[in-house]
């Protein structure tokens, strides 16, 4: 087993063998596998086993990959150099893309991921108010700075460690962290931190703790009381946006942030993050501004390339139309065998994302979430890779579907989970 062999190797230099921790598929068990090659909706795995992958590169992928426009803008790019440590044109256009699509961009700032996009959009709401307090919500994941890893989601949720060590108690006592959907939370922090709260940040559709969805009015509640507060509402779309609609969630719901944060799609598979939104907030940042932010790698030739290309091929909407169907597919196939079996579960699903809680209640934040039964959860999970298809290894992450998984992938990933869940 190569897959095996290099987990053993890996392991000795590489903390827990993984570049992330949910790689590792400690919550899943048994040891993770390499991947040597990804064409379409499939993993090749180092020991040539074919994977149907609903990870999708934890959601960049919406075109499948290795989708041959996007590896073409990427070659293009290539013949002319790698990087130049100055403007380069793709930049502009990246931000002419980016601002048509998502209004409430009136500015936008390349960076390299999404941790960087929600870091800086913290510190540039900070500098905008000239206040320090944050408000996050429970389960909501927003990347691996100070701030941001508090009562967080994905990996942090899974592996236990929702607090990071090395967070100093002075940062952590700087944001303030509610349960979602609860409007009395907020109202009461309002009340108890009068001028202080500079931003509050929050995944519209929190999906690195499952998948919720907000309830009716939540979000524009929020939007209506932090303009009351002259707070900055930031609206993390590195998931969402471009993978629910060109306007993420906020064209959706029809709410406009003052400031958004992008990553994933928008990097067509190479590693980008962005942050924009009113162009008065934006204008605060170096070196308009006394904001400071900057990268040595910012607006990369081929990461733009890749993400101008991957953000075409979203142009006309026709996409989101299939990923639609395709989501409701698997959502009617899952949803009913887990009835038909007996097993009370949840499965929500919007447009090409969906989630299995394996409880009774419905989920409509971190506490409810966490009465997902996680082995269970993990039996279906190894059921399902033992048969070829490949979910995220965690209770709490959402699935990806790509336009590539249209027709007899889909099909046969529905009937793989549908016979495994008659087995748990
Ligand atoms: N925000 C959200 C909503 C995310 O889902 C993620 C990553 N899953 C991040 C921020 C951090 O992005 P990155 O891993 O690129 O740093």
């Amino acid at each position: 087993m190569i897959s095996s062999d290099l987990f053993e190797r890996a392991k000795k230099l590489i903390p827990g063998g993984v570049n992330s921790p949910v790689r590792a598929f400690r919550s899943v068990g048994g040891a993770p596998f390499f991947v040597k090659a990804a064409h379409g909706a499939t993993l090749t795995t180092a020991d040539d086993r074919e994977l149907i992958d609903f990870v999708c590169t934890w959601g960049p992928a919406i075109h499948g990959h290795n989708h041959p426009v996007i590896r073409d803008a990427i070659a293009a790019a290539l013949n002319n150099g790698t990087s130049f440590g100055t403007p380069n044109p793709y930049e502009v256009e990246m931000a002419e893309l980016i601002t048509t699509y998502v209004p409430s961009i009136e500015k936008v700032r390349m960076c390299n991921s999404g941790t960087e996009a929600t870091m800086s959009a913290i510190r540039l709401a900070r500098g905008f108010t000239g206040r320090d307090k944050i408000i996050k919500f429970a389960g909501c994941y927003h990347g691996h700075s100070d701030s941001l890893l508090i009562k967080a989601g994905s990996g942090a949720l899974t592996h236990g460690h929702p607090d990071s060590a090395g967070v100093p108690a002075s940062f952590a006592q700087e944001t303030i962290v509610l349960p979602f959907n609860d409007r009395d939370a907020l109202t009461a922090a309002f009340s108890a931190n009068p001028d202080a709260i500079a931003g509050v940040i929050l995944e519209p559709y929190p999906a690195n703790v499952g998948l919720i969805r907000p309830d009716e009015g939540y979000l524009r509640f929020l939007r209506e009381l932090t303009a009351q507060h002259g707070t900055v509402l930031i609206f993390d779309e590195v998931m969402t946006g471009f993978r629910l609609a060109k306007g993420g969630v906020q064209e959706i719901e029809a709410i406009t942030p003052d400031l958004t944060t992008l990553g994933k799609i928008i990097g067509g598979g190479l590693p980008v993050g962005a942050f924009g939104g009113r162009a008065d907030i934006m204008d605060r940042l170096a070196p308009e501004g006394p904001v400071y932010q900057a990268g040595t790698l910012s607006g990369n030739p081929l990461a733009m390339a890749a993400g101008i290309a991957a953000l075409k091929l979203l142009a006309d909407d026709e996409a989101y139309a299939r990923l639609a169907r395709l989501g409701a597919q698997v959502q009617s196939a899952v949803a009913g065998a887990l009835a038909a079996k007996g097993i009370a579960a949840q499965v929500p699903q919007t447009g090409s994302m969906w989630c299995t809680y394996f409880t009774d209640q419905p989920v409509r934040d971190l506490t409810t979430a966490q009465t997902t039964d996680a082995e269970l959860f993990a039996r279906y999970f190894r059921g399902c890779l033992d048969q070829g298809v490949y979910l995220p290894p965690s209770a709490y992450e959402a699935c990806f579907i790509s336009t590539a998984h249209e027709g007899a992938v889909i099909d046969k990933a529905c009937e793989i989970m549908t016979d495994v869940i008659k087995t748990l």
